[in-house]
């Protein structure tokens, strides 16, 4: 027993010298080590004077670094010593175990520097979720484990409005809790200042979703239900008329109203869902112009084709933006006056105001298309700072910015 106790010490804590296993219990989530301070005595951290004269003892749950998808909690019954030095103006102290525990600590060492390295990577909440995938337990101030996070449920209300809603819930609660206490319903009526319909139909419904139906519903069904497949299908081919649509229903089996085909018709049409196949998002033909032509993948190439086929600025904008690319990665500084002119032989204006900008710092423009040397460093920096802000952005506080800016 002594031989496994010790194996089991060199194996959980190889690096602490003053520790016991006394014993470990593995459950299904979680393994428990219940361990203890070998050393007779401990120094107060007030004075340094070590005592040996225990005060009394208690247990401490410390999170540790879990084991084969186990969490793992470190039991160790510590010791609080009377301090002999009658100068020191602690009268006990608590027991600490080096390399394993600090005061007021409730995780150990080495699992809090993991935690801090996950925390400085990934930064505030993306830390927080990914503690879970890392089967971390981590205990609250009444030492329970914290239950691992749900996934956010949708709250899912039959109704359109939750305001009326929890009126409506208030107003049953209410008037069932006055037909518990002996009311009747006339008297109710009378102190709520409700018609008797009202306090009829508020009593009889034993839930308060009970009292929700027409209009106060969400999915309602609808008799036009049936045909809005082929509402959309036309819709989508062009025919966006609702007398047109409407006639074409009827004689397939649709009995209700023209009103409803409009109004199912308007809801398109002021949805920001175009009529027909969508244009590519300036944001993606931005990208495709500014990539080099060989990186694109071959439906990109073609769908940018037809863009610059349909817009002849757009064509002239992209043999500008390549010629100044080949210029800038081939440092051809020299060619630099001839893409000006080229430039401004085109009807432009925003590139007119770029070569107009380029003009007022020529010498420095070529310099720098030119030279070997440049800033990329400097940028390189400014680019990570910018990066880790944007990144923090609500996630966590000025303390972890600044740890990330400056160790990270
Ligand atoms: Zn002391």
């Amino acid at each position: 027993m002594e031989d496994v106790a010790l194996q089991l010490k060199a194996l959980l804590f190889p690096a602490i010298a003053d520790i016991a296993v006394r014993s470990v219990d593995v459950d299904v989530e979680k393994v428990r080590l219940d361990a203890q301070c070998t050393t007779a005595g401990a120094a107060c951290p007030g004075c340094g004077v070590c005592s040996t004269r225990v005060h009394s003892s208690y247990l401490r749950f410390l999170a540790d670094v879990p084991s084969a998808g186990r969490s793992v909690v470190l039991q160790v019954r510590v010791r609080r010593f009377r301090c002999g030095n009658t100068k020191c103006p602690r009268r006990t102290f608590v027991e600490q175990i080096s390399g394993l525990t600090r005061r007021h600590g409730q995780r150990t060492e080495r699992l809090r520097s993991i935690l801090t390295a996950v925390g400085l990577a990934l930064a505030g909440r993306a830390g927080a979720r990914h503690r879970q995938c890392l089967r971390v337990l981590v205990l609250d101030r009444e030492g329970k484990a914290e239950p691992p996070a749900l996934p956010e449920e949708k709250t899912d209300s039959p109704w359109r409005s939750e305001r009326f809603a929890n009126r409506v819930r208030a107003r049953h609660a209410t008037v069932h809790a006055l037909l518990e206490a002996g009311h009747s319903r006339r008297s109710i009526g009378r102190q709520l200042q409700m018609t008797h319909r009202t306090v009829k139909s508020l009593a009889d419904a034993a839930k308060p979703e009970d009292l929700f139906r027409g209009q106060w519903q969400h999915n309602r069904t609808s008799i036009l239900d049936e045909y809005k497949p082929y509402l959309d299908e036309r819709w989508d081919e062009g025919c966006t008329n609702a007398w047109k649509l409407w006639e074409e229903i009827v004689p397939l089996g649709y009995r209700g109203s023209y009103g409803r085909v409009s109004a199912y018709l308007r809801e398109k049409r002021t949805s920001p869902r175009p009529v027909t196949a969508q244009p590519p998002a300036p944001r993606a033909v931005t990208r495709w112009i500014l990539s080099r032509p060989e990186t694109l993948t071959e439906i990109e190439q073609l769908r940018l084709k037809a863009v610059l086929a349909n817009c002849p600025e757009l064509d002239a904008l992209t043999g500008h933006v390549r010629s100044f690319a080949h210029m800038l990665t081939e440092r051809q500084g020299e060619r630099l006056p001839q893409w000006l002119d080229a430039v401004r032989q085109d009807d432009l204006p925003s590139l007119h105001t770029l070569a107009a900008g380029i003009d007022r710092d020529c010498d420095a423009v070529i310099a720098g298309l030119t030279l070997p040397w440049n800033s990329g460093v400097v940028e390189g920096h400014v680019n990570r700072i910018k990066m880790l802000k944007r990144q923090m952005f609500g996630r966590a506080g000025f303390d972890l910015l600044r740890k990330r800016v400056l160790p990270a």
